[in-house]
């Protein structure tokens, strides 16, 4: 199979880092499981939300993030067995594309640039998979899907959902 596979919240913990610098900014102590639904910025004081906004723009941002529990080596083990692709909308944030290519190089060696496709609209993909945690992407893509479980994505419908790497690796191994 063809396989392409999201970075944010999807191997990069890019969430939990909204959170961890949040949370040393306003000197607060906020864990992962006060963020039932939505975004970080929608569960914060509207205050403090446009600071959150501002957080993927800051250098470093997505260099720092950490990986995915089980990613690096579920992911390994597929790439054993299918064609990976890395798929990530790096356009967006300009900062993001050396960074996530530096991330990548740290965490996932076994993905070599010729693997990586740091882009913007993703149903410009065609293949058999692909592995997203926005319902935006996965709706558009002309092939499987599988929404990887995010608070952001907590109401969202209409696509099979994996919670962990480990429940990817027993579909796709
Ligand atoms: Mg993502």
């Amino acid at each position: 199979m063809v396989i392409f596979v999201d970075m944010d919240d999807v191997i990069a913990d890019t969430y939990g880092k909204h959170i961890e610098m949040y949370n040393t900014e306003f000197n607060k102590n906020l864990p992962l499981a006060h963020f039932k639904s939505g975004e970080v910025w929608q569960n914060v004081p509207e205050m403090h939300q446009d600071s959150i906004r501002k957080h993927a723009r800051t250098d470093g941002f997505f260099r720092t993030l950490k990986p995915i529990k089980d990613s690096v080596l579920v992911l390994k083990e597929i790439c054993q067995k299918h064609e990976v692709y890395i798929a990530s909308a790096a356009t967006q944030f300009p900062n993001s594309l050396r960074e996530k290519s530096d991330w990548l190089d740290e965490y996932f060696p076994f993905i070599s640039w010729h693997y990586r496709i740091m882009c913007g609209h993703k149903f410009i993909l065609k293949g058999d998979l692909l592995i997203d945690d926005r319902t935006l992407n996965l709706d558009k893509f002309d092939g499987n899907t599988l929404l990887f479980n995010s608070p952001h994505n907590a109401h969202d419908n209409g696509h099979e959902r994996v919670s962990s790497w480990n429940e990817v690796g027993n579909k796709l191994l």
